[in-house]
């Protein structure tokens, strides 16, 4: 049985892009017969809110799009994440990084040609070859650290991995794109990748649904599964919904949130309309067009052929 899932934090309000994330999730379980499940992400405590958290169950209630089960919230799930990231240090493959921003800041600048990543240039590796007993010395006395993957170590352990995007096709796992990435932060028993990983495989997700702008994680989860022996799922990188300047929403946009349309007298249909999603296009298997997923956000409309119908209208209470 198909189990798809939608995964947002409370950091902010419902927008159309989590409107129409929410709707691809659903629509994908739905038409299958499957289950459609809701993820609290909301390990940042820092900036999550109740308030938002709270205001998500509702906006999806009066959009219709409530899950099938009752939501997790990754707050409550720290005991897992922290017995992952034990195996991956009993395995070796982490090591602890003690260092700040401006001090990778200062490598990279020092390196002059440091690799590049999807998101900027990939940390340096300083941490990683640091003496064994100067690390030891250094947990010991309590230094701040997050604990970083050791990517080529972790790769070569696991041997080629390949997955399935339902849009992209099969893909070769190349997780080394993203450096030796942060699985668990200075203040936290894991990241944003370590707890996605083990939170599909736990709530039974066979289709990750998620935009295209985490195209390039997914290699790294692809071998966080295989490093942990978890289940692989399918994934659906989904095209991302953008403004009028084709840019990609984000949290600051409340012209778009679900609670000012509603308050500007839209219902339902009107909110679900605006998204521009296609049962038929967004929602299928398999669709006729397969992208690469990881084109920028603003050519993903037209391939879709959703064209400009599908476009969130202007803020109707605002000016600009
Ligand atoms: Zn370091």
């Amino acid at each position: 049985m198909i189990v798809t899932r939608f995964a947002p934090s409370p950091t902010g309000l419902l927008h159309l892009g989590h409107v129409f994330a929410a709707q691809v999730a659903a629509g994908l379980a739905r038409r299958q017969g499957g289950r459609y499940r809701l993820r609290i992400e909301d390990i940042d405590q820092g900036r999550c809110r109740p308030e938002f958290d709270a205001a998500i169950a509702e906006d999806l209630a009066w959009l219709g799009l409530m899950p099938d089960d009752a939501p997790w919230r990754q707050s409550a799930r720290l005991d897992a994440y922290r017995d992952a990231l034990d195996r991956l240090q009993a395995a070796g493959l982490v090591y602890p990084c003690f260092c700040t921003r401006a001090e990778i800041r200062r490598e990279i600048a020092a390196i002059g040609a440091a690799p590049h990543g999807p998101d900027g240039p990939l940390y340096p590796g300083t941490c990683r070859s640091l003496d064994p007993g100067e690390r030891r010395e250094r947990l010991a006395a309590g230094a701040p650290h997050c604990w970083r993957l050791d990517v080529a170590a972790a790769a070569a352990r696991a041997g080629p991995l390949d997955w399935h995007d339902q849009r992209a096709g099969r893909q070769r796992a190349t997780p080394e794109i993203l450096g030796d990435a942060v699985l668990a932060r200075r203040d936290s028993p894991t990241s944003y990748h370590l707890a996605v990983v083990v939170d599909d495989a736990a709530q039974g997700i066979t289709l990750v649904t998620r935009g295209e702008d985490l195209f390039p994680a997914t290699h790294l989860h692809r071998l966080l599964q295989a490093l942990l022996d978890l289940p692989v799922p399918a994934w659906h990188h989904h095209r991302l919904i953008v403004d009028d300047a084709g840019r990609r929403l984000a949290k600051r946009d409340d012209a778009r949130a679900v609670r000012t349309l509603r308050a500007a007298g839209h219902d339902p249909a009107d909110v679900l309309a605006m998204t521009g999603f296609q049962e038929d296009g967004d929602a299928a298997i398999a669709p006729p067009s397969a992208s690469p997923g990881i084109s920028p956000a603003p050519g993903a409309r037209p391939r879709d052929g959703a064209s400009h119908a599908g476009r969130p209208p202007r803020p109707p209470a605002r000016a600009g």
